[in-house]
């Protein structure tokens, strides 16, 4: 069992952190949101002031942070990971941040004699509550080996995928799945809606074909009941659809699928719903189809 200092106990980081401390490895928690680490202390893990703090006896320090810059400034910013390495010397962000930054972090810290691996994840809050969360891993294969014991603590399907950045690429192709995924879920019920079709019936048969997806199972339901409250937020979706976009700008790939459901978002953004569960999308349906429910 590993001493783990978890920084970032948001929607996915609180219930990884308290599965690694269910499965029995000392969790040394850290959040600038104080009530989170109180929380976290209650489900029996040590309380961490300050990111240093978490990372004093770590063997490894697993971030679970908002976005790039968050990640940079853990790792980076006086006071930062970079100063002040667990004596483990590794590192685990699990956040979905740039590849590009990816590497330029992993590069940094290998210069301190650190290894610092990519490894988001998907699933969602269920999957990070289950403990069953996918998790696609980039970096130097000793490292992943060492942090396996860990990452068995959170996930069910661990892959080493590549080298430094490549788990975040991996996660790009993920998140413009999801956003495509769930644009057709969108159009199969505007479709069944104004053709006046029984929406449950419709989606009971579509999951027994071809058109059944994770997205149809999960979140048809949430539309159907207009349950917009977020598990991913769509801001979050935004962020990762921005990911994809910029890595396919930068390599010169066309990804005409992923630019057009990045401006269906954008109308959820501009409707004030960034704070809403991804399924919202279906907002941007009802005002195009001038329908409701
Ligand atoms: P969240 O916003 O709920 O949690 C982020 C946490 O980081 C918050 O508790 C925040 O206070 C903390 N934080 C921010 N800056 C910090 C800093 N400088 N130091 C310490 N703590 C800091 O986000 P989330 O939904 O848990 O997502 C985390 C990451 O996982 C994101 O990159 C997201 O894209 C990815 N992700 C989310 C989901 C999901 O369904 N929510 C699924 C897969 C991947």
């Amino acid at each position: 069992m590993a001493v783990v200092g978890f920084i970032g106990l948001g929607v996915m980081g609180r219930s990884m952190a308290v599965n690694l401390v269910k499965a029995g490895h000392e969790v040394v928690a850290h959040d600038v949101r104080r009530e989170a680490v109180a929380d976290l202390a209650a489900q029996g893990a040590k309380p961490a002031a300050s990111v240093a703090e978490a990372a004093a006896r770590a063997d490894v320090v697993v971030t679970m942070l908002p976005d790039t810059p968050q990640v940079e400034e853990v790792v980076l910013a006086a006071g930062g990971l970079a100063e002040n390495p667990p004596p483990g010397r590794l590192l685990v962000d699990m956040s979905t941040i740039a590849p590009s930054a990816a590497r330029r972090l992993a590069e940094t810290m290998a210069e301190r004699g650190v290894a610092m691996l990519d490894a988001p994840v998907s699933g969602g809050p269920q999957g990070a509550e289950n403990g069953t969360l996918s998790i696609m891993v980039g970096g130097e294969a000793e490292a992943v080996a060492r942090a396996r014991p860990v990452l068995e603590g959170m996930g069910r399907t661990i892959v080493h995928v590549g080298p430094a950045g490549a788990g975040q690429t991996v996660k790009c192709c993920n998140q413009l799945m999801v956003g495509m995924h769930i644009q057709a879920v969108c159009e199969a019920l505007a479709l069944g809606r104004a053709a006046g079709l029984d929406l449950v019936k419709l989606r009971e048969v579509l999951l027994g074909g071809a058109a059944a997806s994770w997205m149809l199972q999960n979140h048809a339901p949430l539309i159907l009941a207009k349950d917009d409250r977020a598990g991913f937020r769509i801001d979050l979706q935004l962020k990762d659809l921005r990911l994809a976009n910029e890595l396919a700008f930068e390599l010169g790939v066309p990804l005409p699928g992923t630019a057009q459901v990045t401006s269906l978002y954008l109308g959820n953004r501009a409707h004030g719903e960034g704070d809403k569960g991804n399924q919202a999308l279906f907002r941007v349906y009802d005002r195009m189809t001038a329908q409701e429910g």
